[in-house]
This record gives C-alpha cells, structure tokens and sequence, in this order.
C-alpha cells in the first residue's frame, strides 16, 4: 500500500517553483478535452494571444513548448544553430552557461561574453563580440536567476540588427514580472517559462519567434537537429493547420490560460509595479537586518533578491529551519555561488504581503535563534515603510 499524496503547504518563495494561483489549480481540475478538440483548438489561440500581452509582441508564432523553460532554450538554440556556426552568448551565471552548453552539443561555436557573477554585461562588451566574430546571433539572460541581476537590454537589439544577427534573450524568470517588450527591444526569438513570475506548474515554455528569424530558420542548411523541438513543425500545429506534432499537455495548457488571464485582469503595469516595490522592500528588509546584498546595485531583479550569507551561518542548516519550522523555501547559491548567496524569489502571486512578510520574518526569527542579535520586528517593519507605496 502506499498512501495517498499529503504534500505539505509550503511559502514558496525561491527561484521557482513558485506558489501556484488557486484558480489555475482549478483551472487544471476541468474536464480533459482532446488536443485537436475545436474547443482546445480556440483555448490555444486565446493563449497565444495573451502571451502576445505579456511578450508585447506581434509575433504571430507565439507558443508554449511542451516542456520546461530549459526546453524553450534549447527549441531556439538548435533552430538556429548549424554546425560551425558562431553564437554570442552573454554568461553571467548558470543559465548563461547552460546556453553555451546547448550551443557546443549543436555543433556550434560559442563566443562567450563572460562578466563575473552578481554583474550585468556591458552593451560595449557584446559590440567588441559582434566586430570581432560572424555572428548568427546573440544570445543572453534578461532576469539572471541564479545570480539575481537584471540585464539591460535596450539598444542591444539595434546593435544586433546591424550585424545582421539575431536577438535571443531568456526570459524565464522575468516575464509577468518585468517588461520585456520583445517588439519594442527588436528580440528575434525570446522563451521563458510557466514556474516562475507566471505562477504555474513547470511543464511549459512560452515562445516568441519574430518573421526576421523565421527567414533564417527556414533558409538552414541542415535540419534541426531535434526532432520534438523542431519549431518548423510546432509551427503547423500551432497554426492554421492544426497538424498533429505531439499531444499537447492539455492540463498545463488551462494553467497557462487560466495565469495569463489572471494576469491580464491584474493589468501589466500594475503588476511591473508590485515586483518592483517588493523588490526594494525585500532589499531593505535585507540591509535592515545586516546582511549585504549580492546583486549590482541598481540591476537587482525585481522578482528576485539575492543576499550573502552572513559569516558564521550554515547555509544547510538555516535554510532547513526555514523549511520544518516556517514550512518556507528559500534557495541556495548554485554552482561557485553554493553556500555563499541566498535566493529570495517574490513572483507574481508571492509579491503580496501575506507571503512577504511571513518570509521576511521567519529569516529574522532564524537569525535570532543562531546568535544574531536583531531586534524582533525587524524586517517586517522596514519592508512595510517601502510597500506603503503600493
Ligand atoms: C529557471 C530558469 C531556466 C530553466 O528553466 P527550467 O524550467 O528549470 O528548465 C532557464 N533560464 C532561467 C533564467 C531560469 O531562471
């Protein structure tokens, strides 16, 4: 026998997963359809429509890829990718080189534009790149998750542009969260991912492909190299024609309809807004409790704050007393930043302050309970001041 599933009710306030929306849990519990159902059929085109909404593009291939965002990353660097060629790839943290890595097994030749982590790159570092190589594109991490660091983007695309490149750019964890204007900022292919600012279950990876790319990717010498991630064909299934690919995750699919439009009736603006205060406040919670923060001042995500570990703290044992005594996930550090740096996410649905505050005060509570000595009432208490102004 085995029992039944009695998950506990965690604060998920890490990079992701984080809490999913009630009504997107709902959304999951409706009645299965068939993929190719007329009913799916138009479910599929309203989601594609507010994933136009919140990429803030035109694009008419606009998608979710069956698969997380690491399958949204390598659908876009193996539909361009030809063995040989040169792709720029901004790294600044692990998902930076997690692309490079993609780019080597597809044959191509990685030109890395490397800052150390907890820093932005340099628009001047990557026009030195496109000079000095022959670039098919350019590809970077807008919302560096494992570092907390947002990248500027602007100007980046015309720079692209002119060397004839393409513009590729993650935005798992920034999208819903942040603006990422993927028209506006002339991004030729962007992806992101449903766990993180979207507050879904992780299983899709929304994607964006511009007519500019599209003219690249259909003049390849070569076929893609992957048959399940092969746009071309998810192109056929997701236009007019309807063809079957694959079968679509029609369960994950509600999920992702049911968060975009909740998003939708919160409004972009408004919800830019909440990320951005939360941000600051988590920030101010942070120094207010004496630890220094980890992320370029003035580059930190707004839906992620990353902070060092104080000297003297166990990383293990802290965050495991967040998790059995607070029911509250933070993360780690990954990679060189194992032990050194811990990773506060406030996405979406987890910026209210019923999930803030909680977690601003168990990290107190903690602190305290390892010799710190901290005023109780600490954190909340800085972190109210900023949310005031929402
Ligand atoms: C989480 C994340 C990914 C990978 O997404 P998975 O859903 O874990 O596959 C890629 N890039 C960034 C910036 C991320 O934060």
């Amino acid at each position: 026998m085995y029992e039944e599933l009695k998950p506990p009710s965690r604060l998920l306030m890490g990079p992701g997963p984080s809490n999913v929306h009630p009504r997107v849990l709902k959304a999951m519990a409706t009645p299965l359809v068939g993929h190719l159902d007329p009913y799916f059929l138009e479910v599929l085109e309203r989601t594609s429509d507010l994933l136009r909404m919140v990429f803030d593009t035109k694009n008419e291939f606009t998608i979710a890829i069956s698969g997380t965002g690491s399958a949204g990353m390598e659908a876009c660097l193996c539909s361009i990718t030809e063995p040989g060629d040169e792709i720029i790839v901004g790294v600044k943290g692990t998902f930076g080189e997690r692309m490079v890595d993609i780019v080597r097994r597809l044959g191509g030749k990685p030109i890395i534009v490397e800052q150390e982590p907890g820093k932005i790159i340099e628009p001047d570092q990557i026009k030195r790149a496109l000079d000095e190589s022959n670039a098919k594109a350019v590809a970077i991490v807008h919302a560096e998750t494992s570092t907390g660091v947002l990248q500027p983007l602007d100007g980046i695309g015309d720079m692209v542009r002119k060397h004839g490149a393409l513009f590729i750019v993650d935005t798992v964890t920034s999208l819903g969260g942040a603006p990422v204007n993927v028209d506006e900022r002339k991004i030729d292919i962007c992806y992101s991912g449903t766990q993180k600012c979207l507050n879904c279950p992780p299983g899709l990876s929304p994607l964006t492909i511009s007519e500019r790319a599209w003219t690249i990717i259909e003049e390849r010498k070569t076929p893609i190299t992957s048959w399940y991630l092969d746009v071309t064909m998810l192109k056929r299934y997701w236009g007019k024609e309807r063809w079957y690919h694959h079968t679509a995750p029609v369960s994950m699919i509600y999920a992702l309809y049911e968060a975009l439009r909740i998003i939708e009736e919160e409004g972009l603006e408004s919800r830019f807004e909440k990320h951005k205060v939360t941000g600051e406040a988590v920030r101010e919670s942070m120094k207010a409790l004496g630890l220094d923060l980890f992320a370029q001042e003035g580059y930190e995500t707004p839906m992620l704050t990353s902070v060092k570990i104080p000297d003297g703290i166990d990383d293990r044992t802290f965050r495991k007393t967040l998790l059995t005594k607070h029911n509250l996930e933070i993360a780690g550090g990954l990679d060189v930043l194992k032990g050194k740096i811990w990773r506060i996410g406030h996405m979406g649905y987890g910026t209210q302050p019923a999930f803030v505050l909680p977690t601003l005060t168990a990290i107190e509570k903690t602190l305290r309970d390892l010799g710190r000595d901290i005023e109780p009432g600490t954190a909340a208490s800085a972190a109210l001041q900023v949310l005031e102004k929402l």
